[in-house]
């Protein structure tokens, strides 16, 4: 069985290539109550660095990621040899489920139903990534007809369902991405009415032009310069809804006080413009995941939200994949496939 586990150097700063190791251990056999799963896809989230930073989970395991998994053997009741599930194994090729295996408190194990949609799905579009772009757009920010609805890191995994979400309710919905690519499948794919490139020197005036006459609702992914050309175009009881700031992840405190500071409202303008500023945690939200799933999975099935990822081949291509997700050289929603589906 091989994983990555961290190195045991501290993690700060952006990723390298020596803050992980690659290890190889026996495959572990399952006690009662337990399943051993082979890991077929696993997510690569922004998310992972901060439990990297804090060495959440136990010492020495594989680094944690959500997974799609298939069930190899099963001593767990309500699941069978042969089910796919979505899990927490984390970097590794096989691992166990169920009783006394650590996971984050939310992310419970469930079997897949392939008629839902494709089972890489349920680490994105029909699982957390859903369920954040649904609580933060619908239920928190909730965007009326003809508002006009900014989202950043459009193309990503949260953002191309957030804009979609915020279409589907009549809003006009403006992207923020990097790559030229990026920004020209946000408005021909995705259906956004415009993108603009973060990448542009002319980002401020980029952004003001498209956005007249101001911003209702801003879905907030990134942070830093992008956040800055946001923030004079809000009108008056806009709402934002801070989702991530991933420019901030980096830092010596991974953002956590830039995080808190916009809580805070700490900035002139959320006063004078009565802007509302809306903190989102997926985990709180644990409780609509079948709500989101009933109104989510048709549209996805239909077509009508389109969804993209991008696969990266192979449990050793990991560590780089996670890099690049986080500079943003990926394109669409990251995943690796360790093992055949
Ligand atoms: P993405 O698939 O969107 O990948 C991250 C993208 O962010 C990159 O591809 C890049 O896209 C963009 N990016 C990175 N650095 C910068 C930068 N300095 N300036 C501008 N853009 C940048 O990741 P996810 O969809 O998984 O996550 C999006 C956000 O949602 C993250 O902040 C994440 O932490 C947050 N999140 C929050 C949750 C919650 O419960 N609150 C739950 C899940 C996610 P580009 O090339 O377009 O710049």
């Amino acid at each position: 069985n091989r994983y990555w586990t961290l190195a045991d150097e501290p993690v700060t700063g952006w990723p390298q290539q020596d803050t992980f190791v690659l290890k190889e251990g026996a495959v572990p056999v399952p006690a009662l109550g337990q399943a051993l799963t082979r890991t077929i896809y696993v997510s690569l989230d922004p998310y992972q660095l901060y439990y990297q930073r804090e060495r959440t989970g136990p010492e020495g395991a594989p680094c944690h990621a959500r997974t799609v998994s298939q069930i190899i053997e099963s001593r767990m009741d309500g699941f069978a040899a042969g089910d796919f599930v979505f899990n927490t194994n984390g970097w590794t090729e096989y691992a166990l489920m169920g009783e006394g295996v650590w996971r984050p408190g939310y992310m419970v194990p469930r079997k897949l139903d392939a008629s839902v949609g494709r089972i890489s799905q349920a680490v994105g579009v029909l699982g957390m990534l859903g369920l954040t772009a649904y609580a933060g757009m619908n239920l928190m920010a909730s965007p009326q007809p003809n508002e006009i609805v900014v989202v950043s890191a459009a193309s990503g995994g949260v953002g191309q369902i957030a804009g979609q979400l915020a279409k589907q309710r009549g809003a006009r919905v403006i992207g923020i991405a990097g790559r030229d690519a990026k920004c020209k499948f946000v408005t021909d794919d995705l259906g956004f009415d415009a993108c603009v490139s973060h990448l542009s020197p002319t980002l401020s005036a980029d952004l003001a032009a498209v956005c007249q006459p101001g911003i209702d609702v801003y879905f907030e992914n990134v942070g830093g310069k992008v956040f800055e050309a946001v923030l004079p175009l809000f009108n008056q009881a806009a709402r934002m809804t801070i989702c991530g700031l991933i420019a901030h992840y980096g830092d010596e405190d991974g953002g956590v006080d830039r995080r808190a500071a916009l809580m805070k409202r700490g900035e002139p303008i959320f006063k004078t413009r009565d802007v509302r500023v809306m903190n989102l945690s997926v985990s709180e939200f644990a409780g609509q995941h079948e709500e989101m799933l009933a109104y989510l999975a048709p549209l996805v099935k239909a077509g009508k939200v389109k969804y993209r990822e991008d696969i990266r081949q192979g449990l050793e291509t990991i560590p780089t994949a996670f890099a690049e997700m986080l500079r943003g050289d990926s394109f669409g929603k990251m995943l690796v496939q360790v093992s055949p589906d």
